[in-house]
C-alpha cells in the first residue's frame, strides 16, 4: 500500500506561476490590474471569442450570465440533475426557477430530448453542463433553443479544453462559464471566467462583477488620471485579482500539455480497470474532443461486488483520495423542500450519483500513482469477491 496519501484533484503549480505571483506582490499590484487583463486577453484567444470577463469563481460567472437574463419571477430555466449545486444556485440568485432534465445513461450529459418535455411557456433559457468534459449534443440543442426561443448558457467547469465538431466549448451557446478552482483543468485558487461573442453581455457582467460601477480599479488608480465612476446598477464583488491572474496565465499556456497527460492516464485507467465488471466511461464521441476532467467510475455489489460506499471508504483506507461528481441534485434536501423535487423524477442521474466514484486525474499525478490507484481498486475488488 502507498505510504503516502494521495490527494484527490491536486494541481500543478510551476515555478513560473510561483515567479509571476511573488512579481505581483514586489510590485505591490494585487487587486484587479493589467495580469487580469492580460488573463482574459489570452482565454479570449485561446477560445476564439471577442470577449471576456475574468471573474473569482465559475459560480459567480454562472450568477452573472444568468443575470444578463433578466429573469421574471416564475421564469424558468432548464438545466441537469447532473451538476454541482452552483449550476441550479445560480439560476436561483438570478430570481429565476431552476427546472432539471435528466441525464443521458451514457454521456450523464442532459440532451435534446431530455430536456424537450420541460419547456413550457415560461422556459427562458437552457444551462447546459458538459459534465466530465464530454460535450453535450450541442447542434440538437441549439436547434431546440432557437425553434423556442431560449438563451443558452454552457457551464463549462469541466471542459476548458473539450470540442465539439470543432467549435469550442462555451462558443457555442450565447455564453460560456469556465471555473479555475483547485481541482479544475487549470487553476488559479478561486477563479473563473465569462465568454461570448456577446459584447453587451460581456460589458454588463464586468459591471456587475464589480459593485455595479462603471469602471474598474486599474482604469480609475492607473496613471492614466483620476476618474469618477458611477453606480449604474447594484452589483456584486466578484472581480478576479492580479495574484489570480499571475497563476492563470501561466498554466493556460500549459494547458495543451496537461490535457496530454490527463489523456494519457485516462487511457491507463481504462487499459488496468478493464474485466472488473465496473462502469468505465464511455469513449469520446466522434468530432468531438473530450477534456478528460474527471474520470468516473461505476460500481456496485451487482456489477464489481462493492457497493459504493464501501468503495469510497477502502479507497480511503488504502490512502487514495476519490470524489463523487455527484449525487443526483434532487438528493439535496433544501431543493427537495424548495421545488418539491423527488429523486425518482430523474431516474438516470440519481442511480448514476448513488453508484459512482471519481478518480484522481490531475497531471501532478506520477505514472507511479496511477499504478497504485489501479492496484487499490483491483485488491478491493478481489477481496470483496472472496
Ligand atoms: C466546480 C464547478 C462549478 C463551480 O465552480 P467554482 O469556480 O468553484 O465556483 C460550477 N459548475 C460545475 C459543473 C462545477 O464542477
Amino acid at each position: 500500500m502507498r505510504e503516502s496519501f494521495l490527494v484527490f484533484g491536486q494541481p500543478l503549480i510551476e515555478q513560473d506561476e510561483i515567479d509571476e505571483v511573488v512579481d505581483s506582490m514586489h510590485k505591490a499590484w494585487i487587486g484587479t490590474g493589467p495580469k487580469v487583463h492580460q488573463f482574459e486577453r489570452d482565454f479570449a484567444a485561446y477560445k476564439g471569442v471577442a470577449h471576456a470577463a475574468a471573474v473569482n469563481s465559475c459560480t459567480a460567472a454562472l450568477h452573472l450570465a444568468c443575470l444578463t437574463l433578466d429573469l421574471a419571477p416564475g421564469d424558468e430555466v432548464i438545466t441537469t440533475a447532473m451538476t454541482f449545486c452552483a449550476s441550479v444556485n445560480a439560476i436561483i440568485h438570478a430570481g429565476g426557477t431552476p427546472v432539471l432534465a435528466d441525464a443521458d445513461p451514457v454521456t450523464l450529459n442532459i440532451s435534446a430530448e431530455t430536456i424537450a418535455p420541460h419547456i413550457g411557456p415560461r422556459t427562458r433559457a437552457i444551462m447546459v453542463v458538459h459534465y466530465a468534459g464530454r460535450c453535450c449534443d450541442m447542434d440538437p440543442i441549439m436547434e431546440l433553443a432557437r425553434k423556442h426561443g431560449l438563451i443558452v448558457i454552457e457551464d463549462c467547469a469541466h471542459a476548458i479544453e473539450s470540442e465539439y465538431k470543432g467549435r469550442k466549448a462555451g462558443t457555442i451557446g450565447h455564453i460560456g462559464c469556465f471555473s479555475f478552482y483547485a481541482t479544475k483543468n487549470i487553476v488559479t485558487g478561486e477563479g473563473g471566467m465569462i465568454i461570448s461573442d456577446d459584447k453587451a453581455a460581456i460589458d454588463r457582467c464586468k459591471i456587475m462583477a464589480l459593485h455595479g460601477m462603471s469602471a474598474d480599479a486599474w482604469a480609475r488608480f492607473s496613471d492614466a488620471g483620476y476618474k469618477h465612476y458611477q453606480v449604474v446598477d447594484h452589483g456584486f464583488k466578484y472581480n478576479m485579482m492580479d495574484i489570480q491572474a499571475a497563476m492563470g496565465i501561466h498554466q493556460l499556456r500549459r494547458v495543451e500539455e496537461y490535457w496530454k497527460r490527463r489523456a494519457c492516464i485516462w487511457q491507463k485507467y481504462n487499459e488496468g480497470l478493464a474485466g472488473l465488471g465496473m462502469g468505465l466511461p464511455a469513449d469520446a464521441e466522434e468530432h468531438t474532443r473530450h477534456a478528460y476532467h474527471l474520470y468516473t467510475i461505476r460500481v456496485s455489489a451487482a456489477c464489481c461486488g462493492v457497493e459504493r460506499d464501501a468503495m469510497l471508504e477502502a479507497l480511503r483506507a488504502h490512502n487514495i483520495g476519490v470524489g463523487v461528481h455527484y449525487l443526483a441534485v434532487p438528493e439535496h434536501p433544501y431543493y427537495r423542500r424548495r421545488f418539491g423535487w423527488d429523486p425518482a423524477d430523474t431516474p438516470v442521474a440519481t442511480a448514476y450519483g448513488r453508484e459512482t466514484v471519481s478518480l484522481p486525474l490531475s497531471p501532478k499525478l506520477s505514472d507511479g500513482d496511477v499504478d497504485d490507484v489501479i492496484e487499490a481498486i483491483r485488491a478491493i475488488c478481489t477481496e470483496s469477491a472472496r
